[in-house]
């Protein structure tokens, strides 16, 4: 007797890769069920009132340049569910040990003014990369596949290519404009001398003079939120408070696709896939861990140089050698005594977040997978070399180890919050070498999360890519 069928499409997890996904197939007209672990959506989106009553923090992104970027979010409205994009009037501010700070600002002119003698050849760099943005953005948030504009890319390609040691070596003369490409090329959590790292500088540069790094009004989770509701709006359904162990506990659909991380597919697949791809599976290799920080503050922090309150993110990390010194040591396993520290300071252009008069600010560095290192007094440390007085201000902090962070989200494994290590061809077809990105062995199943490319980031392209092949595939 054939199976009744309830759903079209199953979608197990509700990051921004599982909304996506969902939100593709109910476009499409197709049925969907998305099934969440925890009592709340969003996955690494989450926000709420972690340290005093009053004070609301990101418990993970915060700073969402890729989902201005993103094709997907651009191809819907979320402004009708409440979601509010904030553009601080910098994009970001990295201090310098002079009492001075670089920053980047949306327009690159004014960017490079303050750059001195690299000031030309910032302009060179990131010129033709925003004039071809809209071009460039189709062809890297995507899986493999035969490039739109190849020239575009090609010329990326020849720059990306190099470690972001190399890139600075030959651009830049001064610390100013290394350290600000240090601090960005950083977020690959790859060590900057490594093949192919400048590609995660020059994107990430990019962004902020295409589209901004904005945060989001009241909180990133009102994106989670504001995509449940256009979903539901859709004929979508969403239930919380579900972990799903295994393929069995679902009911009939046609399609299932998992926002989880590679090795809890195995699991939750296990006696169905082959042994080889099950293997694969649980050999995914992930990258460094986070240690994460916030706090509730008296008021703004005390930056030595005032510039830094007109940006929403703040590299703490001095000098682009620290910051290759830095990101090198977790890779050998140590924890750096300077780490570079991912900073966001939301509330001084969203006063949502805090009481007033009040602030909240927002923090990371990265250690080695699986770290117990307590690395707080180092990051306040690092903080207080550029800002005097900042602990002074401390009203509450709250800490979260990897070990936290996987226990809040099984997809961060031993705190790995970008699915898998970012080596740039991984990502392209990452997780198992494999050309059909998404697809597993079994018909109907895909992984949609964020081990998938083009990996980590609030951009919801591993989900809509995984929901366009199942809808051609099975659907
Ligand atoms: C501290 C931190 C800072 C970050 N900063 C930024 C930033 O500023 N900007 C940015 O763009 N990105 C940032 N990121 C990365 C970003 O959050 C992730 O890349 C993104 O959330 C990945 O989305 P996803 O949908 O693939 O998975 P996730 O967001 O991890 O969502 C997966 C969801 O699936 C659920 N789930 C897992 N297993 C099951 C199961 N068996 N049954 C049911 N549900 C399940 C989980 O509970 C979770 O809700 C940050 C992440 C962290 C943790």
């Amino acid at each position: 007797m054939p199976v009744k069928l309830e759903y079209d499409a199953i979608v197990v997890g509700s990051g921004p890769n599982g909304l996506a996904a969902a939100i593709t197939l109910a476009r499409s007209g197709r049925s969907v069920l998305v099934l969440e672990a925890r009592e709340t959506v969003g996955g690494g989106l989450r926000s709420s009132e972690i340290t005093l009553p009053g004070f609301i923090h990101d418990i993970g992104a915060a700073v969402h340049p890729m989902a201005a970027a993103s094709p997907f979010f651009r191809s819907i409205d979320l402004s009708p569910y409440g979601l509010e994009l904030v553009h601080s009037p910098a994009q970001l501010a990295h201090p310098l040990d002079d009492g001075t700070a670089v920053l980047l600002e949306r327009s690159i002119e004014a960017t490079a003014e303050t750059l001195g003698p690299d000031s030309r050849s910032y302009r060179e760099l990131m010129w033709p990369l925003v004039r071809d943005w809209e071009k460039l953005i189709e062809d890297i948030l995507g899986p493999l596949h035969f490039p739109r504009h190849p020239l575009t890319l090609m010329r990326f390609g020849t720059l990306a290519m190099q470690s972001a040691s190399k890139l600075v070596r030959r651009r830049f003369e001064e610390d100013r404009a290394r350290a600000l490409f240090g601090g960005m090329a950083a977020h690959s959590i790859l060590p900057l001398d490594r093949f192919a790292v400048s590609s995660f500088g020059l994107v990430m540069s990019a962004t902020a003079h295409a589209v901004g790094w904005p945060v989001i009004k009241g909180g990133s989770q009102n994106i989670a939120d504001a995509m449940v509701q256009y979903l539901v709006s859709l004929g979508g359904e969403v239930r919380t408070g579900v972990e799903v162990r295994s393929l069995d506990e679902l009911p009939g659909a046609k399609a299932i696709l998992l926002d989880v991380a590679p090795r809890q597919l195995a699991t939750i697949v296990a006696d169905r896939l082959p042994f080889d791809y099950g293997q694969r599976l649980l050999r995914h290799r992930h990258g460094p861990g986070v240690f994460k920080m916030d706090w509730a503050l008296e008021g703004p922090i005390p930056w030595k140089a005032p510039e830094c309150l007109r940006a929403a993110t703040v590299h703490v990390g001095g000098t682009f050698e620290e910051i290759a010194e830095a990101e090198g040591e977790v890779w050998k396993g140590k924890h750096p005594e300077k780490p570079l520290v991912l900073l966001a300071q939301q509330s001084l252009f969203d006063p949502s977040r805090s009481p007033e008069g009040k602030q909240v600010a927002w923090a990371y560095c990265h250690v080695p997978n699986g770290s117990t290192f307590d690395m707080s007094a180092r990051i306040e440390s690092q903080i207080e070399r550029f800002a005097p007085g900042f602990r002074d201000i401390i009203l509450a902090r709250h800490v979260m180890n990897t070990a936290a962070m996987e226990a809040y989200n099984s997809n961060f494994v031993g705190g790995d919050i970008a699915g898998g290590v970012q080596n740039p061809i991984r990502l392209l077809v990452r997780p198992m070498g494999q050309w059909r990105a998404y697809a597993t062995p079994l018909k109907g199943v895909y992984l949609c999360s964020s081990s998938m490319p083009p990996g980590a980031g609030v951009h919801g392209m591993c989900g809509y890519h995984a929901a366009r092949r199942a809808l051609r595939e099975v659907l």
